[in-house]
């Protein structure tokens, strides 16, 4: 079966002859040998001019990092590929159209304490690291990672937030990339969570299964096995990421019955073609990851040519539906600027009322109706 291995291999070989299997396998190696600019992905791709002109004219914001292996993954030759057109950026990065801002979700306001952000009483999400194994040039946050560990020194005061307010029960971590903490300083702040009496749930939101497999060892698999209830929650982008050495972490983290939920961003050029969508949402469900939820992109500065317009994005939600159990069909939403939280859009599928019934429209547009008295 064609997986891209050899590909991969092949990639190793040429571009990093002194890294023999077990070193590229190793998370902390391609880690430390991540591409951080336009000199050092000159080396392992052709650079379109755009490409080029917008690395050189980076500075400050939101910087560039590619892990070998995510290199690997990537055209060489192609600057429409779908992954480099993920982490590259291009010049329509320095174009701000009209409603994007530096934090659309209004999360500085919802920031209780340094690191944490609490909208609802019974959850929160604290910002444990502000670094990520790639840079997503759509990033949410985009305001704040890659500044570093700095966030790392918030820690004792989120903790003390969480211990404080018994109606937290969900802890979601995330950053920047929780996993791209040491397996001991992550083990730390899942072990002060869990001892809190009223924190039910931990969810770990990441990147790095499907952008660095590598990093899901059997000793972080075990570390996660001890803190369950614990939900993985893993950005997924293209159907090219779920490769055999992301489905093998997969499978750890499945078979140590950990819950795995998929979160994309509807990616114009990207994930945007039915059948792309599909088989990205296919092939998370194959590897045991619940789609859950499918982001119309957040306007961030710089983002437009991210955005599919959200009635196209209902089309396409609706199209591909159609033909996928409900299992792999996430929730289409909107992250609402300002702070009003995650609004499902989708298809009007209640299309009136009858006396004593509801008429409905299903994803072919035939209608039904349902018994509903008053
Ligand atoms: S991995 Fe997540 S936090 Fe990091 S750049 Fe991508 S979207 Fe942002």
């Amino acid at each position: 079966m064609f997986d891209g291995s050899d590909e991969r291999e092949r990639f190793r070989r040429v571009f990093y002859p002194e890294a023999d299997a077990a070193r590229w396998s190793d998370w902390r190696w391609q880690v430390r040998h991540r591409l951080r600019d336009g000199h050092a992905l000159a080396r392992v791709l052709n650079l379109s001019e755009t490409e080029r002109v917008a690395l050189a004219r980076r500075a400050g914001g939101l910087p560039v990092a590619v892990t070998p292996y995510y290199a690997s993954l990537m055209h060489p030759d192609d600057p429409r590929d779908p992954l480099r057109r993920t982490v590259i950026p291009v010049d329509d990065e320095d174009r701000l159209a009209p409603g994007e801002r530096p934090d659309p979700l209004d999360e500085r306001r919802d920031t209780v304490v340094p690191g944490v952000i609490q909208r609802h009483p019974d959850r929160v999400v604290i910002l444990a690291t502000g670094v990520c194994a790639t840079y997503c040039r759509y990033c949410t946050r985009s305001r704040l990672v890659g500044g570093g560990e700095r966030l790392t020194g918030h820690w004792e005061a989120a903790i003390a937030h969480v211990a404080s307010d018994s109606r937290i029960r969900d802890v979601l971590i995330s950053g920047g990339d929780p996993l791209m903490l040491s397996t001991r300083r992550l083990g730390e702040l899942l072990t002060r969570l869990r001892a809190i009496p009223h924190v039910e749930l931990l969810r770990i939101g990441s990147r790095m299964p499907l952008v660095l497999p590598m990093r899901i060892t059997r000793k972080l698999v075990a570390l996660l096995r001890r803190h369950q209830p614990l939900v993985v929650s893993i950005h997924a982008t293209h159907p090219a990421e779920l490769t055999a050495e992301a489905a093998r972490g997969l499978a750890r983290l499945a078979d140590a019955g950990i819950l795995l939920a998929g979160q994309t961003v509807l990616l114009a050029g990207i994930n945007d073609a039915p059948e792309t969508l599909r088989s990205l949402l296919r092939g998370l469900l194959r590897h045991r990851v619940r789609p859950y939820y499918l982001y119309q992109c957040d306007p961030i500065p710089g983002s437009a040519h991210f955005r599919v317009p959200v009635e196209e994005g209902i089309a396409l939600v609706e199209r591909v539906g159609r033909d996928l159990s409900g299992l792999a069909v996430p929730r289409y939403v909107i992250d609402a600027p300002g702070g009003g939280g995650k609004i499902p859009i989708g298809p009007v599928t209640m299309v009136g009322r009858e006396p004593g019934h509801l008429v409905l429209r299903n994803a072919h547009g035939q209608i039904y109706r349902y018994p509903d008295p008053p």
